[in-house]
């Protein structure tokens, strides 16, 4: 699904700054990948650049076998919006809209209507165990069922690839392992996932690791 091939990102600066270089990856359809590595490594930069929120400076990056160099901005935004769900550590979660009308507003744009869009929100939020809050407001909810509900509002749109950055790095243990088992079955429904973590259980629990440093991609074994 994704390819790769000598991608560099740099930020003119001054200082300059080279925060990916020279990054190979293949990642199939249904893989799981994790990435760690020591903070300003590049791993976000790297999310971002999968994410088609960013564009690499040099190198060649294929999404689906399409070379995104050729689309233009609007044909990214596109893409991005139909196949790519998006996780992050702090939930985005909007406070004056219910759990619902939250993870409803991930296909407000999509030409759905509007009794299908709740539908899918409904079946997302079923999903990630939350079905009894669907009426709630996100500040009464724990910091763990935030972000299940912003991994419900990822998934509902049927994603192709989900990108997570450290989605348990506001969490505590037993909620960063009910993420964590969450990411698990994704990945076993045939989700590909690409997840930045700090956190080394998490990290175990995806089908392959990756390390950044300094902005090269080493395997781990
Ligand atoms: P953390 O674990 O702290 O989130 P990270 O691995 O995600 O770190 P990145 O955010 O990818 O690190 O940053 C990699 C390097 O690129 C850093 O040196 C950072 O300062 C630099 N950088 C990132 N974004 C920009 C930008 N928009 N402009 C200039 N430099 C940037
Ligand atoms: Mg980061």
């Amino acid at each position: 699904i994704v390819h790769l091939d000598d991608v560099t990102r740099f930020f003119p600066g001054p200082p300059k700054v080279f925060a990916l270089r020279g990054i190979d990856l293949t990642i199939e359809r249904g893989d799981y990948l994790a990435i760690v590595g020591p903070s300003g490594s590049g791993k976000s930069t790297m999310l971002n650049a999968l994410g088609l929120l960013d564009r690499p400076s040099t190198g060649k990056f294929l999404f689906e076998g399409i070379d995104t160099a050729e689309l233009s901005d609007d044909e990214r935004a596109a893409l991005r919006g139909n196949a790519i769900g998006f996780v992050f550590q702090s939930f985005h979660l909007l406070p004056t809209r219910t759990v619902l009308e939250n993870v409803m507003l991930a296909t407000a744009y999509a030409g759905v209507p509007k009794t299908e869009r709740e539908a899918l929100a409904r079946e997302s939020l079923t999903k990630v165990g939350l079905d009894h809050r669907v009426e709630f407001f996100p500040n009464r909810l724990s910091g763990g069922e935030r972000q299940r509900v912003a991994i419900a509002r990822a998934v509902c749109t049927s994603p192709r690839l989900l990108l997570a950055d450290e989605p348990t790095g506001n969490l505590d243990r037993q909620n960063s392992e009910i993420v964590m088992r969450l990411f698990e079955e994704l990945g076993e429904e045939g989700l590909t996932i690409v997840m930045i973590t700090h956190d080394e259980t998490v990290a175990a629990s995806a089908k392959r690791r990756v390390r950044m440093q300094d902005g090269e991609l080493s395997v781990i074994a």
